[in-house]
């Protein structure tokens, strides 16, 4: 990764941006799991991780001038919900004193069925927070064990409910298909189930494994993902919920208005360690460990954006539309052509040209993939970067 010149720095502007900070504690590894996150610990660990959050979000602050205006908020993971409730407590003092939620249109947290208790579920109720985004994975036992995952369908089951069930959160679920052993049938169940349980927003996501993961390491035959993904992106319109994103469905409205920022290379600040973020046209990366980033803290985090990319304009514009192109909205054409220039977008017209008609729909200004573009999305993606 290149380093970045820190003086050539300036904070955004007043518009409000998202704020993406990493809980890196899971109570056990999930078998196929490759985000960084462990167990914690003891209670000492914890506390010395939000201390260190706590300083990050005051030294930007301090460089901003100001409390940083947000206009969505994600708390992911790890398992958020692992956190205690007291230290959850003193995790909202730290977000409303270093940053301005006047503007804030969205706040999810991440929570697995397995360590999401009441009271921490009354305190989000209470705070600022309007989505929980929650690891449901899959409702049929048995592929959950295959996983590794600490709950069973019962539990994810009330977990939903419960949620659903409040006035101030939304539910969103995430859901894995691909998994050994798994049938359309069960796959099909685990979609209904979801929605069934008052899901307002669902993530679909095919099981990949990295050889050093556990399960990777067993090298297990999976089955083939196309079936599974077709059968949801034709399933899940029927019921309301549309794919406005390669791996998202929710009815329109509803759409996780945070991840739309990454799509729309919005800025993203992000807290915590190995939390990535997206600032004026530079991806950075946060130290990758919990023990490398309390080092960074005992030093002040003297390099905020020391480890990242800056990318030239080019590439800037080539990952814009590639980003545009995992949406339903695609490229538009007219805001495309002005930002990145006339000449990129029919570069890129030609690339699209190229593929069947059935791949892309190109109609009010808008190019964009339809869902069988969508299903050989990487496809498309290698033809861009060649550009
Ligand atoms: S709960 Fe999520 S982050 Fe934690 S180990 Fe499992 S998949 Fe990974």
């Amino acid at each position: 990764m290149a380093e970045m010149p820190q003086e050539a720095f300036v904070f955004p502007a007043e518009a409000p941006l998202s704020l993406y900070l990493h809980v890196p504690f899971c109570a056990a590894k999930c078998g196929y799991c490759s985000f960084y996150s462990r167990p914690p610990r003891g209670a000492a660990e914890l506390d010395s991780w939000l201390e260190a959050v706590e300083l990050e979000a005051r030294l930007w602050r301090e460089r901003a001038g100001r409390r940083i205006p947000l206009r969505t908020l994600y708390v992911g993971g790890g398992t958020p919900s692992l956190l205690p409730v007291p230290l959850w407590q003193r995790l909202l003092t730290v977000i409303e004193q270093n940053f301005d939620l006047t503007p804030l249109e969205e706040a999810s947290v991440e929570a697995n069925p397995s360590s999401l208790s009441e009271a921490l579920l009354s305190l989000w109720e209470g705070s600022f927070f309007t989505r929980v985004s929650l690891g449901v994975q899959s409702l049929n036992d048995a592929e959950l064990k295959t996983l590794g995952r600490l709950h069973d369908a019962g539990k994810a089951l009330r977990a939903m409910e419960r949620i659903a069930g409040s006035p101030r959160l939304t539910l969103s679920a995430d859901l894995i298909f691909g998994v050994p052993g798994q049938t359309l049938r069960s796959w099909a169940a685990s979609l209904k189930g979801v929605l069934a349980a008052g899901a307002r927003h669902l993530s679909a996501y095919q099981l990949t494994l990295e050889p050093e993961t556990p399960l990777g390491r067993t090298a297990p035959l999976l089955p083939d993902g196309y079936p599974f993904y077709r059968c949801a992106q034709w399933a899940l319109p029927h019921k309301g919920f549309l794919q406005y994103e390669i791996s998202s469905f929710s009815p329109p409205g509803a759409e996780c208005r945070h991840n739309l920022a990454y799509w729309r290379q919005e800025d993203v600040l992000a807290l915590g360690p190995a939390a990535w973020g997206y600032l004026q046209g530079r991806r950075y990366a946060n130290p990758p460990t919990l023990e490398a980033y309390l080092d960074a803290a005992r030093h002040g985090f003297p390099h905020p954006l020391a480890a990242g990319e800056s990318l030239g304009d080019r590439d800037r514009a080539i990952e814009a539309a590639i980003l545009a192109l995992r949406t339903r909205w695609g490229i538009r054409r007219r805001e495309f052509s002005a930002r990145w220039g006339a000449g990129l977008l029919r570069e890129i017209e030609g690339v699209m040209s190229q593929l069947p008609p059935r791949l892309v729909q190109s109609s009010g200004g808008n190019l964009a993939l339809t869902p069988a573009g969508m299903r050989v999305g990487n496809a498309v993606w290698t033809e861009l970067l060649m550009l």
